[in-house]
């Protein structure tokens, strides 16, 4: 059947009528045809296999099995009773539960008669029991069993209020089935199919909506898994190659004197593994024709800066400018300050330039950026400012890219008459697999491995109770030099709440670390930003040993003294944010602690992710658990999780196939970059088709 005709409006299908139709657009989003074909069960309840009693596994899951009733007994309940009847098999008995309709039952069900009952089980007083069964004769079963393994379709309470019942829905399905004569388009190469023994496209749509087998279903999953899936990546991997071949970058050729001068000379430690790996990913990237775009994912301290730095050296020694922005001036102070030293050492000319620079200052700036003596700028926002002028802007950093958005990606690419190299560097660890579906238009280099001689921050989790012994600790190691941080949670929708915990816990631990024997700063979201800097700038400076703050301090700021993170209400927080939160300490020689303050309540989740930080300090292994807790969605944040809303693929359940589906579509377009030739003809079709009806391709920005 070909892919026009199964554009056809639902309306037409024989059994759907404008009334259904009107519903099962509002409620499912089925149009077309092919929307209803395309609309997969979400699960099945196999009535093929029947278990043994004996069998039954305390998972709760529909099953069926056979045999007779022995007994029944009424038991008195809070409200009324409940008739509990007793089913045997020749392995094992369990119990048959009915609340309501006792009287029909007990007249119309049969002792010692095989029955086949159907239906969740509940592991009850020692016993399974299963409430409410489905129940017939095994007589009748054997006549009204049609299909063994039943699909259930996604449903909402106003289909089923109105009739469209998982029966009618199937029905609908059915007739599809047989206006089409069940034959769809192959959408897959004859290669892929052999290579990955896949089945074909008709036969997978069949067994997904009628199974014949468990085998046939799974391998239906399969197959149109794989395909959702390789159609994505081969639509991010295309655009990669068109935004490559459509935009010519600078070809950065040489290494010169500034890299390999710093490189022989002044590196003040060896690079690890990681870093090297990285900063040779982005050399070829610079010395190709095209405009890199890059994202550089790395830990906490995992050591970005320099990488940043000596992919900037090579912009210097190509004559071209280079810049870094921040997200905050604390941040693009303390970039400043640690690439001054060595740009010293080398002559080169570095400026900041931020919201609070003086005018003076500021003009200076822009006129020796606009006639080349400036080479490398860092900076805040301030530098998107229209009034910044680059002669030559070969490459630009952005750090810490979650405060930023696309948006300001590209008005930086705007900075020159051809768009400079990008390097967006991350803390945020986002998971391979999530990473290569979403930034489809980033090339990702990671940095997995942390500088030698890293000291693991302890980790614990102490209940409110423990509050005193936790003080007593902190008092402990004030008193050894070090600095503490104590942070609240701090959500928009509760926030008048949440400052009136900050201002409490500040009250409460000003008491137990009095003046003038201890200074606290405190730092919060409704201080004026002068005030903020201050606080913070008296922290940093080692004034105060303790900083009482909500999550503004999040991003980046390096006090290699502080070596205790005391996170309170922590099971409020989530798992990446706890991590961010955790990343703070640990920068300095000494040992560091993360305490984990919560509450004797808590949720399952929270366990969760309360056992996974105090477990690991890995942020990639953080991020798989994080992703799994909260959905790809949810981490993603909402623009981009249209790209996640897959029909029948998981990307995280489904990551196999997902690295599958990436490697055969890198291989083909490697092959057959235009999807040319006859062997693919198929794959371009659909991908053509796809496009023009924009089926699942919309949510791709
Ligand atoms: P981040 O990735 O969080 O930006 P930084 O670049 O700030 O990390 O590096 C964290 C600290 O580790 C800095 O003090 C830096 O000098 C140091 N560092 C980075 N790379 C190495 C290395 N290869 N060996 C030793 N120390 C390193
Ligand atoms: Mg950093």
């Amino acid at each position: 059947m070909n892919t026009a005709f199964l554009q056809t409006p639902i309306d037409y299908l024989k059994g759907v009528g404008p009334n259904r139709a009107d519903l099962l657009k509002k409620e499912l989003g089925i149009h077309t045809y092919q929307d209803l074909l395309n609309l997969f069960p979400n699960r099945y309840i196999d009535r093929t296999r029947y278990y043994k009693i004996n069998q039954i596994q305390q998972s709760n899951a529909e099953i069926q099995v056979v045999g007779v009733i022995t007994g029944f007994k009424e038991i008195a309940q809070k409200r009324g009773k409940r008739l509990v009847a007793t089913f045997q098999d020749d392995t094992g008995t369990m119990e048959l539960v009915w609340f309501r309709g006792q009287k029909w039952i007990r007249e119309s069900l049969k002792l010692n008669t095989p029955y086949v009952i159907f239906g969740k089980t509940n592991w009850f007083n020692s016993k399974f029991s299963m409430p409410h069964p489905d129940i017939e004769t095994t007589e009748d079963h054997k006549k009204s069993l049609s299909s063994g393994i039943q699909p259930i379709y996604p449903s909402t309470e106003k289909l089923s209020n109105k009739g469209i019942s998982n029966r009618v829905v199937s029905k609908i399905v059915q007739q599809l089935f047989l206006e089409t004569k069940g034959k769809f388009s192959e959408t897959l190469s004859p290669f892929l199919l052999s290579e990955l023994h896949l089945i074909s496209k008709s036969e997978a749509l069949l067994n997904i909506h009628f199974p014949k087998s468990q085998e046939l279903l799974s391998k239906a999953q399969l197959r149109l898994k794989f395909e959702e899936l390789f159609f994505i990546q081969l639509q991010l991997i295309l655009k990669n190659l068109i935004h490559k071949s459509k935009i010519k970058g600078h070809s950065f050729e040489k290494v010169g004197n500034y890299f390999n001068t710093f490189y022989n000379e002044y590196l003040p430690f060896k690079l690890t593994n990681a870093q090297k790996r990285v900063l040779k990913e982005i050399r070829a990237d610079l010395g190709s024709n095209a405009q890199m775009n890059r994202l550089l994912q790395g830990d906490v301290g995992s050591g970005k800066t320099i990488v940043a730095f000596m992919s900037m050296l090579i912009a210097l020694d190509n004559g071209f400018q280079a810049c870094l922005m921040a997200p905050t001036e604390i941040l693009s102070a303390q970039h400043y300050n640690g690439l001054l030293e060595w740009c010293k050492t080398l002559n080169i000319n570095i400026e900041i330039l931020t919201g609070s620079t003086k005018t003076s200052i500021r003009d200076k700036i822009h006129k020796s950026l606009e006639n080349g003596d400036l080479q490398i700028l860092i900076g805040t926002h301030a530098l998107l400012e229209d009034k910044v002028k680059f002669k030559n802007l070969g490459l630009a950093i952005i750090d810490e890219q979650h405060r930023f958005g696309v948006a300001q990606r590209s008005k930086l690419w705007h900075k020159n008459i051809s768009p400079p190299h990008i390097l967006v560097m991350t803390a945020t660890p986002i998971p391979r697999t999530l990473a290569m579906s979403v930034y489809g238009d980033l090339d990702i280099s990671i940095i997995d491995e942390l500088p030698p001689g890293r000291k693991e921050i302890k980790t614990v989790h102490r209940y409110d109770k423990n509050r005193l012994n936790v003080f007593r600790f902190i008092k402990d190691e004030i008193k050894k030099g070090r600095q503490i941080y104590i942070v609240y949670p701090l959500i928009k929708e509760s926030e008048t709440m949440d400052y009136k915990d900050l201002m409490d816990g500040y009250e409460s631990i000003s008491r137990d670390f009095p003046l003038p024997y201890y200074q606290i700063s405190i730092v919060h979201g409704k201080m004026k930003p002068t005030d903020k800097d201050y606080e913070m700038q008296r922290f940093i400076n080692g004034d105060t040993q303790i900083m009482v703050a909500t999550t503004v301090i999040e991003v980046g700021v390096n006090v290699p003294n502080a070596s205790v993170m005391i996170i309170e209400s922590a099971e409020r927080f989530g798992l990446s944010q706890l991590h961010q939160l955790r990343g703070r300490v640990g920068r300095g020689a000494e040992q560091s602690y993360c305490i984990l303050m919560t509450s004797h309540k808590l949720t399952n989740d929270s366990k969760t992710r309360l056992d996974t930080m105090v477990r690991t300090n890995d942020g990639f292994e953080i991020a798989e658990v994080d992703l799994k807790l909260r959905g790809p969605g949810d981490i993603m944040g909402t623009q981009q999780s249209g790209v996640l809303n897959l029909r029948i693929a998981d990307i995280v359940k489904d990551k196999d196939i997902l690295q599958k589906a990436r490697y055969y579509a890198k291989a083909v377009l490697t092959k057959d970059p235009t999807l040319t030739s006859i062997e693919n003809h198929k794959i371009l079709n659909t991908y053509k088709a796809m496009s023009k009806f924009k089926n699942i391709w919309n949510y791709i920005s």
